[in-house]
């Protein structure tokens, strides 16, 4: 094989975009720019530095619309936290797991890019009473507003499908009431008032 093009060992060294938008890996029927995708049509691609998958608009793609294109998190396979380190050397992009202390108590789903956790969930599940409760999320200030909050729940609500869900009381501040008011999530979501079973209650130290 003749020698590799100049121009094309350059190109390879430039690294990709980063700062792109987020998305689970529930199916969407709308790119972020509002457009049905079966209209529009979608291209599948991949973040080889994040070694991530990426879905493209490809009507934002030809109109050169920001955000047409996302990477994709798989949010319903989270890693145990005790593999963690050894899966974040190989995954750049990492759903990590941390158990409760206590049957039904507060469990917690971390995103974590290079090692950083960048966003979480803290959740509380019931498998007897199939309850799920969202207790808090948290995106990190340098990646608000790309979609790692919705990603979150998509992957809090993941681990209990068809159970009944509900929230704590939600922060009045208008950013998280501007946070809640764009979630469509994929089940029904009690909002505002968490709707404990008695394993969640007794593990949260309340008897009552
Ligand atoms: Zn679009
Ligand atoms: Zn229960």
């Amino acid at each position: 094989m003749s020698d590799i093009p100049g121009s094309l060992r350059g190109a390879a060294n430039i690294p990709e975009q980063e700062d792109l938008p987020v998305r689970s890996a529930r199916r969407h029927a709308r790119c972020l720019n509002g457009h049905d995708l079966e209209q529009a049509g979608v291209n599948g691609g991949y973040h080889h530095d994040l070694r991530t998958s990426t879905w493209t608009c490809n009507l934002c793609r030809e109109l050169h619309l920001p955000r047409a294109r996302w990477l994709v998190i798989e949010h319903g396979q989270p890693t145990p936290a005790e593999q963690a380190a050894e899966r974040a050397r190989v995954w750049p992009v990492l759903l990590v797991a941390r158990r409760p202390e206590a049957r039904a108590g507060i469990g917690r789903l971390e995103l974590r890019v290079r090692d950083a956790a960048i966003a979480d969930v803290d959740l509380q599940l019931c498998g007897v009473d199939h309850r799920g409760v969202v207790r808090r999320i948290r995106v990190d200030v340098a990646y608000l507003r790309r979609g790692f909050g919705t990603v979150m729940l998509d992957a809090a609500m993941a681990r209990g499908p068809g159970y009944h869900w509900s929230t704590v009381e939600l922060d009045p501040s208008p950013q998280a009431r501007a946070f809640w008011a764009t979630q469509a999530p994929i089940e029904q979501l009690h909002l505002g008032e968490p709707h404990y079973c008695s394993h969640m209650r007794e593990a949260n130290g309340d008897w009552f």
